[in-house]
């Protein structure tokens, strides 16, 4: 089966079995509410790790499909988060609205030889450890030492409190 792909905007949008994968930038050219006609047995889930950037009038359609999501009583997972995407959701609470965050992308930084990297965090996995607001453990792939959490771990995992 070939995967569906279509543009909107500045946004690709691949319709995988039973996911989207989200690949640009979300501004008001991306029509993010119309994501919702893809809902399949009442769950939509998207994976962002190929979004980049999202504008203000974005973030304004990405709260509307949110809370459309809510009314309609769809479960809306969200999957491999990018930071950018995670910065919003812990600045603006409603860009989270009722969905689960599944996995996410947060910045490693090994201190031995110096690589940054951006990790893929399982947060179902690392529930607990994250709710204590504990970086899991990362060993740097360059050198094998521990990589150290690169952002205030107050501020970065603050999204996945519990609303
Ligand atoms: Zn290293």
């Amino acid at each position: 089966m070939t995967a569906a792909v279509e543009t909107k905007g500045r946004l690709q949008i691949t319709h995988a079995a039973d996911h989207l994968v989200l690949v640009g930038s979300i501004d008001e050219t991306a029509a993010v509410l119309d994501l919702l006609a893809s809902a399949r047995d009442r769950r939509l889930v998207l994976d962002l790790a190929g979004v980049a950037f999202i504008n203000s009038l974005g973030v304004r359609d990405w709260i509307r499909m949110q809370a459309a999501a809510q009314k309609a009583g769809l479960a809306v997972e969200l999957r491999r988060v990018s930071e950018p995407l995670v910065h919003q959701l812990n600045m603006i609470i409603a860009t989270r609205g009722d969905a689960a965050v599944t996995s996410f992308y947060a910045p490693y930084q090994c201190d031995s030889c110096g690589r940054e990297e951006s990790i893929l965090i399982d947060a179902v996995a690392h529930a607990t450890r994250l709710a204590k607001l504990e970086p899991p453990p990362v060993t740097c792939p360059e050198c094998s030492a521990q990589m150290a959490f690169n952002d205030f771990p107050e501020r970065y995992f603050s999204f996945l409190a519990p609303t």
